[in-house]
Order: structure tokens, then sequence, then C-alpha cells
């Protein structure tokens, strides 16, 4: 979420919280822009009037990067006019909301854009080995008890989840997890898998991640 006004940033956060969604908050351009080398979010809230960059100006730029290029993007405004609304349509964001909104709204539309634009988060839950994994409410939990994630792990986990009983390089993983291999080193990867496998250890899950010498990682069906 990109929004300036501290009151509205909170309202939001908190009932996107309330919603089972993890909100990564930035007050202008280039907070999100610091936020989003680290962490590749699910979608971007934006509001228009930003200061620095404008969120319509950012909004282009993320449709014109390789890797943020099909990172939905919901517009927040207090812009109403049509012109207005053809000139965001046009940057590339998938939806439009006039500021004021009503928040049952907002997380309508979150779940429509979310549909519409990464059906591959779908509402799907994946289940492993009794380790469960719900993408749009970015869960992860074992017998009903939530395992606390981080984003990167989370991500590395659902990528393995849906990869499973296949070897993966650091490099791969890099290309598939983090989304941009110019950040970020190969050995950051074991850190990562690292603090993934003590999440898991409590559940005995942490047996699934098999070190493949010399290669990389394979996420098991069953603990070996
Ligand atoms: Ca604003």
């Amino acid at each position: 979420m990109v929004e300036d006004e501290p009151e509205m940033q909170q309202l939001i956060a908190v009932n996107l919280q309330q919603a089972g969604y993890r909100a990564l908050r930035a007050a202008n351009v280039p907070a999100a822009e610091t936020l989003m080398r680290e962490v590749r979010p699910n979608m971007v809230l934006l509001d228009w009037t930003l200061p620095e960059t404008l969120g319509v100006t950012f909004a282009r730029r993320l449709r014109g990067d390789q890797r943020t290029a099909d990172i939905p993007i919901i517009m927040l405004t207090a812009r109403a006019q049509e012109s207005d609304k053809v000139t965001a349509l046009d940057a590339g964001v998938d939806d439009y909301i006039t500021k004021p909104f009503s928040l049952r709204e907002l997380l309508a539309r979150i779940r429509a854009v979310m549909r519409r634009c990464a059906p591959q988060l779908g509402d799907d839950v994946i289940e492993i080995a009794g380790l469960k994994l719900e993408s749009v409410v970015h869960r992860a939990s074992c017998g009903g008890h939530d395992i606390e994630l981080g984003d990167i792990e989370f991500r590395m986990l659902h990528f393995f989840m849906t990869h499973a009983e296949r070897v993966y390089s650091r490099a791969q993983l890099l290309d598939e997890v983090w989304g941009d291999r110019v950040f970020v080193e190969e050995r950051t990867v074991d850190v990562h898998i690292r603090r993934l496998r003590q999440a898991l250890a409590p559940t005995g899950h942490d047996r699934l991640i098999e070190t493949v010498r010399g290669t990389g990682y394979r996420f098991r069906r069953n603990p070996g």
C-alpha cells in the first residue's frame, strides 16, 4: 500500500490485516521501491496524489519493468473525473476506486482483481503431508495452528509446495522467489532456507526440505 496520509494508511492496513492479508506500507514512491526490492507483493494499492512521484507515474514504471509488470494495481484516489480514470487505466492500473470508498467495497475489489489477475493465487489451498498453505490470505498452518513465516519464507514455501520433488539450484530459487537476481547473492538463499526450516521444525516439516549436495534444494512430498 502506497499512501501518504497516515490515518488512511492505518485504516486500510488494519482492515486488510483483519481480512487476513499482510499489508506492507509505504508513504511515498521511493519507499515503495525500496520495499519492493525485498518483497514482491501480490498486489499494489496505490494512491494517486503522493509527494515526490505521483501514483500514476509509479504505475507506469511498474508496468514498464519486467519484474513488476504483472503485479495487479488498484488505484485509490479522490480524483473522480472520467479523464483521470482514463489516464489511470491507460497507465496500466487494473482497477480504480474513488475516495471516499467503503472498506467492504475495497476488499471486494481486491478479491475480484486477484481472481482476474492472479488466478494462480486463487483461493487455492495447497496441502502436503499435513502442511497447509493458503496463498491469498498468506497463511501457513498445520493442524489448525498457524506457522509464522516471513515474506520470503512464505514465497519460498509456496514455490516449493507447487513444485515438489524437483531439484532447484540457488540461482533458480532466486529467480523464482525473489524475481530479480540483481539485488541478492546466492548465499542469501541458504539464510532463508535455514529460517524456513526453523519455522517448520516444530511440526517436523523441516524434513521436507532436502539439501541436494552440489546442486540446491528439493521439497519432498514425504519426509525422507
Ligand atoms: Ca495522497
